[in-house]
């Protein structure tokens, strides 16, 4: 059984302007252009980044998402799988509209499409109320449920816990936590407007920015800002660099000469620069380079038991019950299971029990 999964391209053309800089007298005690210039080739093929989404819910059931619907009361016909898919999309339409930098103190920067996009490999749901009312649940939740964990980012969506949106637990992680996504839905649902989602969107890029080594452009790694924060980059100005130019504080959150990018606090957190795309790409095609969709960090696995708990596996190459002492293997009522490789071949003796889910994801674009 081979099953084919389309998914949708989002791509932007954006205009580079060729910038000439003749009038420009280079100030040493000024720019430091540590990496010598721009360095990131644009227009290579999109990277798609894996993610799976967790929905973690309070022992009963309630508080979040569920597999049929939003959870609220009266709930609406809205489940999700269906939210899981909107907010990558959104998050992914929102790397295709990057944004000019508004800090530009020394010379044009480039505007490059960013050249990755998320690739949602998989959807689950977990019931447990102290991870949900835990602000520092994230390490706990991917022991218990994190997935594929050297081929995937795993994003958990929690309750409302402290003051952040959420966090990454170190720069090059491959996990999210995110406290605020359920009340942003419950917004936009109360207010018949989508864009209360924008700041999960955003958030899951400016997260997603951490997984791939960036840093704060302007605040400490606990998000004060800091007047001489070195981010790595020389195309995004520090606050002492604006102050020097007799420039407002650029730390604010919406206002013309605040920060607009990415790994900022700012209402727009839409902008990369070309210095941090050659750190997100030096990434992907490094350490992260089997989170990427047609990458591998195994090219086989034969699968003789799927268990009791949800799960994912993936490989080039999946076999079901191949070479088991015990030719059976059932997903029960309940359990989900995705199979993402290029290429899944089932033996007999497998079962899919009613209300069980069996999701298989061949991308025909790997083979
Ligand atoms: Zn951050």
């Amino acid at each position: 059984m081979k099953k084919t999964i389309f998914f949708t391209v989002l791509f932007s053309i954006i205009n580079i302007h060729s910038n000439s800089q003749e009038c420009i007298i280079p100030d040493a005690t000024v720019v430091n252009l540590k990496s010598a210039g721009y360095t990131y080739t644009p227009g290579g093929a999109t990277k798609y980044l894996r993610v799976f989404i967790h929905f973690v819910q309070k022992d009963d059931g309630t508080g979040n998402f569920n597999e049929v619907d939003d959870g609220l009361s009266p709930a609406n016909a809205y489940n999700g799988y269906e939210f899981a898919d909107y907010i990558i999309n959104y998050a992914n339409s929102l790397l295709a509209g990057n944004q000019a930098m508004r800090l530009q103190p020394f010379g044009n920067v480039p505007v490059y499409d960013p050249g990755y996009r998320y690739k949602l490999s998989g959807v689950f749901f977990w019931k447990n109320s102290s991870l949900y009312n835990y602000y520092y649940a994230l390490s706990a939740l991917m022991n218990n449920y994190g997935q594929c964990t050297n081929s995937v980012i795993n994003i958990f969506m929690t309750s409302e816990q402290g003051l952040t949106g959420g966090y990454v637990r170190h720069i090059g992680d491959n996990a999210i936590i995110l406290f605020k996504a359920y009340k942003n839905y419950i917004e936009s649902v109360n207010n018949n407007n989508n864009w209360y989602n924008s700041g999960t969107a955003k958030l899951i890029n400016h997260e997603a920015g951490h997984c791939l080594n960036l840093y704060h452009t302007m605040l400490t790694n606990s998000g004060k800002c800091s007047n001489s924060h070195d981010d790595f980059c020389d195309d995004t100005p520090t606050i002492q660099q604006m102050l020097d130019l007799s420039e407002p504080d650029p730390c604010c959150w919406n206002d013309t000469y605040c920060s607009n990018n990415l790994m900022d606090y700012n209402a727009d957190q839409s902008s990369i620069t070309p210095d941090q795309l050659n750190i997100i790409h030096d990434e992907l095609d490094n350490d992260k380079i089997n989170f990427l969709e047609c990458n591998y960090e195994n090219s086989n696995i034969d699968i003789c038991d799927f268990g009791t708990e949800s799960e994912a596996y993936i490989a080039e190459s999946i076999t079901v019950l191949n070479s088991c002492s015990s030719q059976s293997s059932v997903i029960l009522n309940g359990q989900t299971i995705y199979l993402t490789a290029n290429e899944v071949i089932f033996n007999p003796g497998f079962e899919v029990q009613t209300g069980g889910k069996l999701n298989v994801l061949i991308n025909p674009v790997c083979n």
